[in-house]
């Protein structure tokens, strides 16, 4: 770094002395008051001046916002600036666990787009399910494969997003616990697996598709030498982004190939490296399915319909005993993922079956799409909504018997089922707040 940076290399350090800044990015789609500074490149993204106790901050729970670092936010911009994304686009975050870049990408895509949200690590899909869920969007699919199973899918996908797992360098300043994991040995290892995962990756993105490459590092192995190498290796256009000065991101060159780097001395934020790549040539084949999925019967469908705002954009199917739903307009694609990957989670689950009945699911209660006119809600203060997510038993005025709709400041937090003599807390146990 020293090397790299000379005379800037005294502030680099001295920055990494400083208190991180504090990021979250609201969700348009859920109410807030929206409280700090913009983060100049990102639409939703706001400097907090302290880090509140998050855990006990109802609107969290809720999806309402994401704790996010302000440089990833960056994604924004490469999405905004190659792709227009009021087409109906097929997304694949390659690398998404715990779902900071996903979250992201389902406010930036319309609805009628489809992400898909992958982690080959299995035991963290959990986390990543959850915060998808509270985000709210039905256009989403979870599954857990490694990145060399998406070569089944040539040229399905228009947006291919590789966070790659890194040495972490940009998180020295946040998490110390990183620099003890640091060796050149592990920058070299770091570097050769990330080159193995895009090419595992590469066949899946259409021709004229756009590769977005990120790491959260500074060293150039990692960085510029793999973005031209993805360049050169296979024959992909580098694309260059318009970034406002006082911005302060630095604008890198390397054999024709542009990267984007934030440095902590120079942007509010932790380091932070992306590139953008178009794919000039390959494979765009049609995929075959065959039809696995159980649907709903028509009465089933009219019944649960107005729980759904806009219900005729979805298409709606039978996983076990619980109906969910995705967009009608990847029904096809759908299957084509069914039939090739590891599901974890389709769309939103909407309710379960059980003994003929509708039980409304949490995922709809966190849903931008639950149709809040359809059931009680019964709105309560913050110490009953800290109560409610730690799962204790309400004790709240009379309501009508049923499942209700627990609402914190205009937010769904989940549901209860009101019986004659107590109330049911049906807040998910392993979601449950432990503080
Ligand atoms: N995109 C995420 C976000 O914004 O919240 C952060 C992703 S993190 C930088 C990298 C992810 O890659 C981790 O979740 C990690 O489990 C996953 N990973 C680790 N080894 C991998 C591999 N060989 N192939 C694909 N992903 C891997």
């Amino acid at each position: 770094m020293k090397l790299r940076l000379g005379l800037d290399f005294q502030p680099f350090i001295q920055s990494l002395e400083t208190a991180s800044p504090v990021s979250i990015r609201y969700n348009p789609h859920k109410k807030s008051e929206q409280a700090g500074e913009r983060i100049p490149w990102s639409t939703w993204g706001h400097y907090l001046s302290e880090r509140p106790v998050f855990t006990l901050d109802p609107g969290f729970h809720a999806g309402a916002y994401y704790v996010q670092e302000a440089s990833s936010m960056l994604l924004e911009q490469a999405l905004v600036q190659t792709l227009d994304l009021t087409k109906s686009l097929n997304v694949l975050d390659l690398c998404a666990a715990p779902g900071g870049k996903s979250t992201l990408l389902l406010s930036l895509i319309s609805p009628r787009s489809l992400l898909i949200s992958n982690e080959v690590i299995r035991n963290r899909t959990s986390v990543l399910s959850e915060n998808i869920q509270k985000w709210g969007h039905d256009n989403v699919i979870i599954t857990s494969n490694d990145p060399g199973d998406f070569q089944r899918l040539p040229g399905f996908f228009d947006l291919v997003v590789i966070d790659a797992p890194c040495s972490g360098e940009g998180l020295f300043r946040k998490d110390p616990g990183a620099t003890k994991e640091w060796s050149p040995r592990n920058v070299e290892m770091c570097s050769l697996r990330q080159r193995r995962i895009v090419n595992d990756a590469w066949a899946c993105l259409k021709p004229g598709g756009i590769l977005i490459y990120s790491t959260c590092t500074y060293n150039e192995a990692e960085n510029m030498d793999n973005a031209a190498w993805i360049r050169d290796t296979h024959g992909a256009e580098s694309l260059s982004l318009s970034m406002k000065e006082d911005w302060g991101i630095e604008e890198i060159m390397k054999n024709h190939c542009t990267g984007y780097q934030c440095f902590p001395h120079h942007v509010r934020g932790e380091g932070f490296f992306l590139s953008v790549l178009r794919k000039t040539s390959g494979e765009h084949r049609t995929q075959k399915s065959k039809n696995t999925l159980k649907y709903p019967s028509a009465n089933q469908i009219k019944d649960m319909a107005p729980w759904i705002l806009t219900a005729d954009s979805s298409f709606f199917f039978q996983h076990h005993e619980t109906i969910r739903m995705l967009p009608s307009a990847k029904q096809e694609e759908f299957q084509v993922l069914l039939n090739n990957l590891h599901v974890v989670i389709g769309g939103t689950a909407v309710l379960e079956l059980s003994k003929n009945k509708f039980i409304p699911d949490h995922a709809l209660a966190l849903s931008i799409r639950l149709n809040k006119n359809q059931f009680p809600v019964i709105k309560i203060d913050i110490e009953q909504a800290l109560a409610y997510l730690r799962k204790e038993t309400l004790r709240l005025d009379s309501h009508p018997f049923g499942f209700a709709l627990i609402e914190y400041n205009g937010l769904g937090l989940g549901w209860v089922n009101v019986l004659q003599n107590r109330i049911n807390n049906l807040y998910p146990a392993t979601w449950r707040i432990r503080m």
